[in-house]
């Protein structure tokens, strides 16, 4: 057996599929396979439902304490077992090990806050307009959890959804990604080591499709979380609204960042490309749609496309390389197709634009400038290691231009000016808005997108509160 051979995780059990089926793991630095996963199918999927649905009674009215003491010593296990599953991660995964670690260590942080945050979530008494009369709300656990997560962050995702249903009282069933299946499961190791009660925490890999069509109706199921593209998320809300669950959906973005002339131009060159770069591109709060005031925007680009050339572009293995391969093979020809379309229409490629090599999937870092507002980059997500730099004189332009998507994901400027700011901050549609620095993600502040990014927080105390209903009780004597 590999290490990246995976199991499902049902009932406290690791076994393969029922069938026996596997799905090939690949590594995205050598194209070659590296392992396989489990292929759950329906038959697999009721028995995660019936666990799932056994083990909540038990779970939902476990004292918050004990929740969260589990969680702590899941979080400890973690991060002794950091240095393991970074190279899991970034074995299946292609970013460089330092994110990798740095993504197993922020796992155990946000595990951590949500043991703590579960301890509060305290109903009230509502003062009564009659004596005698007590009104009560209390906050309890919403029902088991069907989430579904993806493969640019194979544990943030799984942990950010793990923690908050656990701390709330949740079970759930987690469908992680196939192609990055190894990392998740380890992660998911450490709750059972920490001593998660057998059904719980499940965990299925299998047809991403054919497994929410079955999970999002079930009626064990009441809630449902999941992190991937604004289509599927789409469909999966739809199947959820038709089944009355409740859904948070954290979907795809296209950041604007808007860079003023009373910025500190350097600062933001340099802190904008690491962001930019970061795990080749494929993170759906990256800084996409740069909108530079014409009198510093030379010095920007100039700055931010010495950086793009700068990184060392090359497997995990070795930890000279800034950024890893794409984590599909299915980007290349994706983001081939939109650059091309890009400089068809006029735009200019200022580095970049190619696959490095043909052995893995390793693209240039990229970027393109003066990119007309038709062009397909303008509109789609690139998911990958492409910036899109354009000017703008007045900011009133510069504001339109920032909310005319219908993406509201995160958004990023830099200014001087405190006035600036304030306007930003009233004005920018987006879930997000990081100004003057870079300050996303943390366990404690809300993560999530408004309109077609998606609905809810998977970050904060909002986060714990979509896995809990809120009942009424009045009583007289
Ligand atoms: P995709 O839309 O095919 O898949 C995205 C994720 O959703 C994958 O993990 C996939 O397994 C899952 N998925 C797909 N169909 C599903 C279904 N019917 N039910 C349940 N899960 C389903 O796209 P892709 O090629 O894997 O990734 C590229 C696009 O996905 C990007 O453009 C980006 O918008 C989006 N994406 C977003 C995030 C994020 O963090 N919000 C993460 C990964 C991918």
């Amino acid at each position: 057996m590999q290490a990246h051979d995976t199991k499902l995780f049902i009932n406290g059990e690791w076994r393969p599929a029922l069938s026996g089926e596997t799905i090939e793991v690949v590594n995205p630095a050598t194209g070659r396979r590296i392992g396989a996963v489990a292929k759950a199918a329906i038959e697999d999927l009721d028995l995660a439902l019936s666990a799932a649905e056994r083990s909540f009674l038990a779970w939902k009215v476990s004292s918050p304490l004990e929740r969260s003491k589990i969680m702590q010593r899941a979080a400890q296990l973690l991060r002794e077992r950091a240095g393991e599953i970074s190279e899991l991660m970034s074995a299946e995964q292609g970013k460089p090990l330092v994110q990798s670690r740095a993504e197993a260590m922020s796992g155990a942080d946000i595990i951590e806050w949500f043991a703590e945050e579960g301890r509060r979530s305290y109903g009230r008494v509502i003062p009564s307009r009659v004596p005698g009369v007590t009104q009560l709300t209390v906050k309890e656990a919403v029902g088991p959890v069907a989430a579904f997560t993806p493969w640019n962050f194979p544990i943030n995702q799984v942990v950010r959804k793990v923690s908050a249903a656990l701390a709330a009282g949740c079970s759930i069933i987690v469908k992680a990604p196939e192609e990055t299946p190894a990392s998740p499961a380890a992660l998911i190791r450490c709750f059972a080591d920490a001593g998660i009660p057998a059904g719980v925490l499940n965990l299925v890999y299998g047809d991403p499709a054919q497994i929410s069509e079955y999970l999002i109706p079930h009626p064990v199921i009441r809630k449902i979380s999941f992190t991937g593209s604004t289509p599927v998320g789409k469909i999966l809300a739809g199947i959820a609204g038709q089944h009355m669950k409740r859904a948070t959906m954290e979907l795809g973005g296209h950041a604007p960042v808007l860079v003023f002339d009373d910025a500190d131009v350097d600062v933001a060159a340099a802190t904008l490309a690491a962001t930019k770069f970061r795990n080749a591109g494929q993170v759906c709060v990256s800084p996409t749609r740069f909108l530079v005031q014409s009198a510093v925007a030379d010095q920007f680009i100039d700055n931010f496309v010495t950086r793009a050339e700068a990184m060392k572009v090359g497997p995990a293995t070795d930890p000279a390389n800034d950024m890893g391969p794409l984590a599909n093979e299915r980007r290349i020809p994706a983001l081939e197709r939109m650059i091309g379309d890009a400089v068809d229409r006029g735009a200019k490629l200022r580095t970049g634009g190619r696959r490095v090599g043909n052995e893995g999937w390793f693209f240039e870092p990229t970027v393109l400038t003066d990119v007309p507002v038709d062009a397909v980059i303008m509109n789609e997500e690139p998911f990958g290691p492409v910036a899109v730099i354009n000017r703008f004189d007045n900011d009133d332009d510069a504001f339109a231009e920032a909310n005319r998507l219908a993406y509201g994901l995160a958004a990023y400027a830099w200014t001087g000016s405190s006035a600036r700011a304030q306007r930003l901050q009233d004005q920018i549609q987006s879930g997000m808005l990081t100004i003057n620095h870079v300050g996303l993600g943390l366990p404690e502040v809300p993560f999530g997108g408004i309109n077609d990014s998606g609905m809810g927080t998977e970050g904060g105390a909002d986060a714990l509160d979509a896995y809990l209903q809120t009942r009424f009780i009045t009583r007289l004597g």
